[in-house]
């Protein structure tokens, strides 16, 4: 069992470059130092010696399955409920659809405006294309519990806030729309890696996320599904792949679901990149769900402590209470956007998020108590100098 004594423990398992305090895990995680030989070794042992033989004796075709395993224990899920494949913004297309299929006489979509923009932008859509008479009712983070009535078919949120860092309870919501006889979609893109979870608890019936963010998986890996097994069997898999048919190899005209999780599956897997997540998720074997929710508070604690300390025009936009938030503290600042750059030049990398905050994620597994101190004196000597307050820190870039 690999204990997380402290923040930061398991960093020699990553590549983090020298001169660099990285605070964006939450956004594009670090390079796991296996990765490249792990990669390395699936295109030239498998892709380059098996060709299509991969497939088969490699075991490519029951890795969105295997890595979905992996994945399981760390939202707290059972075994053989959660599946890899597509993008997140896929994944939040297919789990609405099959949720607003099992309230067929419920019209609405229960969300808030701090989720993620594409997940509204894919809940929209999807209502225009249906053209059923669905809305999408959108409210303040703060007012959801009291938005959960008889009308609301489908409660669709992200668990910690982009932005904020806010969480939501997951229990309290959960039980509350359950209550009114809402399906419930977690989004954990922001939690998985980052908070401890427990989707079996809580008896949501889906949950997606991506792999990129704290579980390190790289540009581009795929999302998650996590469904709730006693709806394997009857959930309507709105993206009819066929590798989500019950024998793609049949080659029916016919689509007939697959089994178990499986149907969430829809084409051919991404397996160089999956590859790649497979090393990045052996850094979780064995590690706690309570061990790393401890060391991201302690990192968390310790930054907006540092923070506070400089007494700068730097404003808190996270709950002060680590009971509230995930692993990423955002604060406001008047020129926030050429901080964070003024930040970055000097090798602390956080980002960005309109109009005006500054936003660091803290993933316990290999962020330092030295990396704060390190990120916070940076901050202080560019509030102190202005430094920050040069051209080339004003100039916006396409990606913040
Ligand atoms: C990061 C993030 C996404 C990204 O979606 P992709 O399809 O993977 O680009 C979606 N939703 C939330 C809540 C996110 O935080």
């Amino acid at each position: 069992m690999t204990t997380l004594s402290s923040p930061g423990a398991l960093r020699h398992l990553f590549h983090l470059p020298d001169g660099v305090v990285y605070l964006d895990g939450n956004s594009l995680g670090p390079l796991p130092l296996s990765a490249p030989a792990a990669t390395d070794k699936m295109m030239r042992d498998q892709w380059g010696e098996m060709l299509i033989g991969g497939w088969n004796k490699a075991g490519w075709m029951d890795m969105p399955g295997a890595l979905g395993d992996r994945i399981a224990p760390l939202i707290g899920a059972p075994t053989g409920s959660v599946v890899l494949g597509d993008t997140l913004s896929i994944k939040v297309y297919q789990a609405l659809a099959a949720a607003l299929a099992m309230r067929p006489d419920r019209k609405t979509v229960l969300s808030d405006s701090g989720n993620f923009p594409t997940d509204l932008y894919m809940a929209q859509g999807l209502i225009d294309h249906l053209d059923q008479g669905h809305a999408l009712t959108v409210v303040q983070p703060e007012n959801v519990a009291g938005a959960i009535d008889e009308t609301i078919g489908v409660v669709m949120l992200t668990h910690v806030d982009y932005r904020t860092g806010r969480m939501h309870d997951m229990a309290a919501i959960t039980q509350a729309a359950h209550a009114a006889g809402a399906v419930v979609i977690w989004d954990l893109a922001h939690s998985a890696g980052a908070v401890a979870l427990d989707l079996a608890g809580c008896e949501a019936e889906f949950a997606i996320g991506c792999t990129y963010k704290y579980l390190n998986g790289g540009p581009g890996a795929p999302a998650f599904i996590y469904v709730r097994p006693d709806l394997h069997e009857t959930i309507e898999p709105a993206l009819a792949g066929w590798l989500g048919h019950k024998a793609p190899f049949a080659f029916d005209l016919d689509y007939a679901p697959g089994h178990g999780i499986q149907r969430m599956r829809v084409g051919t897997p991404p397996v160089i990149q999956m590859a790649a997540l497979s090393a990045a998720l052996d850094a979780w074997d064995g590690v706690s769900q309570a061990d790393m929710r401890a060391q991201s508070i302690v990192l968390s604690e310790a930054f907006i402590a540092g923070v506070e300390a400089l007494g700068s025009e730097a404003v808190l936009a996270s709950p002060r209470d680590p009971a509230l938030r995930g692993s990423h503290v955002s604060f406001h600042h008047p020129q926030g956007y050429a901080v964070m750059q003024a930040l970055i030049a000097e090798g602390v990398i956080g980002d960005f998020r309109a109009p005006d905050m500054m936003r660091f994620g803290f993933a316990p597994l290999y962020n330092t108590l030295d990396d704060i101190e390190a990120a916070v004196s940076a901050l202080g000597r560019i509030l102190e100098t202005e430094s920050w307050n040069a051209p080339e820190f004003m100039a916006r870039k396409a990606v913040t």
